[in-house]
C-alpha cells in the first residue's frame, strides 16, 4: 500500500480531493511498471472490483499509457458488509460491479422477489458489490428456454441454450478455441442469457420499468429475442471474446454499459 509510484500517488491524491466534494470514479493513466493489482491496492480496492468496473479480467496486463477508471470505495461497495448466508439449494453468486438484483435474478431464472427473499433484502435496495448472494433454486413456474424450431444449440451449465443457427455455430467454434488456447469455458450467465422468447423479454422489461432490473429493451427490440447476443457469465469470458471473437463474428457491438453483453455480427 505504501510503495506507490508517483503516478499512483497523484491519482490517489486527486481521488481524495474529489471525494471531499462528491464521490465519483476517476480516470487513472497507467504508469510504467504498474499492475492492475498494484493500482487496486493503492486505491484500497480488491483487484476483482477494479477489473470488473473496467470490464476486464483481473489477469489483464494493463499497458503503460492506457487509461482505466478507478471507482471510489463507496462506488465499488468495498465497505459494504457481506450479506449473511442462508440455507438455499441453488448455489451462491458474488456480486460484481454493474449487477443488480434484477440482472442476477434474470440470469438465474428466478424472480426478483424470490432472490430478495432468499437473502433478506429489499427488492429495491442497493446491492453491495462483492456481497455473496444465495441463489434459490428456480421455481417450477419459471420459464426456461425450450427448444425453438430453427435455432442452434450452445452448451451451458443449465443444459442447452439457443441462438440463431449461424451465431450458435460461430459461438461453438469460438468456445473450442477458448478452451484450447485459454483453458476458459464460454457460456451464458443464466438460462435467460442467450436466446429469449418475447414473453421472457417482456418480463425483464417489466422488472426494468418497476425499477428492479437492468435497462432492458421492450419485447421486439432485443437482440436476445433473435438469438444474436449472449450475456457471458464472467469478465474472464468477456476478455477472451475480446481477444478472439472477431474471427468468429462475435464482439462487443452494442450496449456499451453492459460488459457481459456480446453480440454476433456475422
Ligand atoms: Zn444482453
Amino acid at each position: 500500500m505504501r510503495h506507490l509510484s508517483l503516478g499512483v500517488a497523484i491519482a490517489a491524491a486527486a481521488g481524495c480531493a474529489t471525494a471531499v466534494e462528491a464521490a465519483a470514479s476517476a480516470s487513472h493513466v497507467v504508469q510504467p511498471g504498474e499492475t492492475l493489482s498494484g493500482i487496486a491496492a493503492a486505491n484500497g480496492l480488491p483487484t476483482e472490483s477494479l477489473a470488473a468496473w473496467n470490464g476486464i479480467s483481473s489477469e489483464t496486463l494493463v499497458i503503460s499509457g492506457s487509461s482505466i477508471t478507478v471507482p471510489t470505495a463507496e462506488e465499488a461497495g468495498v465497505s459494504a458488509s457481506t450479506a449473511s448466508t442462508g440455507a438455499a439449494s441453488g448455489g451462491s453468486h458474488v456480486v460484481v460491479a454493474g449487477e443488480s438484483l434484477g440482472s442476477i435474478a434474470g440470469a438465474n431464472g428466478v424472480s426478483v422477489s424470490e432472490l430478495a427473499a432468499a437473502n433478506g433484502l429489499s427488492e429495491t435496495g442497493i446491492l453491495p458489490e462483492a456481497a455473496t448472494l444465495q441463489i434459490p433454486a428456480p421455481s417450477t413456474t419459471t420459464a426456461t428456454s425450450t427448444a425453438p424450431a430453427g435455432l442452434g444449440a450452445i452448451t451451458s451449465p443449465w443444459g442447452d441454450l439457443y441462438l440463431d443457427p449461424a451465431a450458435a455455430e460461430a459461438w461453438n467454434a469460438m468456445r473450442d478455441q477458448s478452451l484450447a488456447d485459454y483453458g476458459q469455458d464460454l457460456y451464458p450467465a443464466g438460462p435467460l442469457s442467450a436466446y429469449r422468447t418475447s414473453e421472457q423479454q417482456g418480463e425483464l422489461y417489466e422488472s426494468f420499468l418497476n425499477g428492479v432490473g437492468d435497462p432492458a429493451n421492450p419485447p421486439g427490440y432485443s437482440s436476445h429475442e433473435v438469438g444474436l447476443s449472449v450475456d457471458v457469465a464472467t469478465p474472464e469470458m468477456r476478455y477472451v471474446v475480446d481477444q478472439i471473437g472477431a474471427a468468429y463474428g462475435w464482439g462487443k457491438l452494442e450496449a456499451p454499459d453492459e460488459w457481459w453483453h456480446v453480440t454476433y455480427g456475422g
